[in-house]
């Protein structure tokens, strides 16, 4: 069977910056899989690009065996695949529902309806909150709302980039559970993270980027007990 998002050969540059320097990896329908790798190897370049957020200098990026390169940003999630960013990136003075709303702008009002209760029930602390603007949210709250946010187009493919950065533990086994859910439910995952040793474990496969390339893949469970993998991502 095909891949659901397939990446081949990418390279992306800033200016004289090289970023990201052939990279190339697949999604299937129905997994978790993450990206891992230390600051600036270049994880969120990769998103950002995925999403036609920056255009690549490049290689291939195709989504149920169509090309994304080139295609606008809107147009990519109304093919299905989301982004919730780094730093989730929230309407700061809008409220929870408005920034929901947002998030749904492919869809109709009617389709909106729906998906919303979907959210409110994945994430009750957004329906005690619908009211509240998003910018006196906590961090945990933000992070479930950007989440939220791109549930609302209703994506084949979610890519999470760094959701559980600056989060209390307890928020961020809040978060990896409900990214399990998620897939549980149908939604495809492709997840960048700083936490290694989370990722990996709610994770089937896994691809180690470094400074610009895939140094290395496997499943989830084999990086997870990799020598190399343990010594620079799982502090030994
Ligand atoms: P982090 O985990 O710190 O977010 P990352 O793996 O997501 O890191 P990127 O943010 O993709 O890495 O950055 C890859 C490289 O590209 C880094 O060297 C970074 O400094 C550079 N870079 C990223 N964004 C820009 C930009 N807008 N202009 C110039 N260089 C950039």
């Amino acid at each position: 069977m095909a891949a659901l998002l397939s990446v081949r050969d990418l390279h992306v540059s800033y200016g004289a910056i090289k970023a990201v320097q052939g990279v190339s990896f697949d999604i299937n329908e129905g997994e978790i899989v993450t990206l891992i790798g230390a600051n600036g190897a270049g994880k969120s370049t990769t998103l950002n690009t995925i999403s036609g957020l920056i255009k690549p200098d490049s290689g291939s990026i195709d989504f149920k065996g169509e090309s994304l390169v080139g295609i606008k940003p809107h147009k990519i999630v109304e093919r299905g695949l989301a982004l919730c960013p780094e730093g989730r990136r929230v309407f700061t003075q809008l409220s929870v529902a408005e920034n929901l709303d947002m998030g749904g702008y492919t869809r109709t009002d009617a389709e909106n309806a729906e998906t919303i209760e979907h959210v409110y029930e994945r994430f009750p602390r957004l329906r005690e909150r619908v009211n509240q603007s998003a910018g006196t949210m906590s961090g945990g709250e933000q992070q479930m709302l950007a989440m939220g946010r791109a549930l609302m187009s209703r994506p084949d493919l979610l890519m999470l980039d760094e959701p559980s950065m600056g989060l209390a533990p307890i928020l961020v086994d809040e978060i990896f559970e409900i990214i399990r859910a998620l897939n549980d439910q149908g939604t495809t995952i492709l997840l960048v993270e700083q936490n290694a040793s989370m990722a990996l474990s709610v994770a089937d496969r896994g691809y180690v980027l470094e400074v610009g390339h895939i140094s290395k893949t496997g499943t989830g469970r084999d990086l997870l007990h990799d020598d190399d993998v343990r010594k620079a991502y799982l502090g030994g």
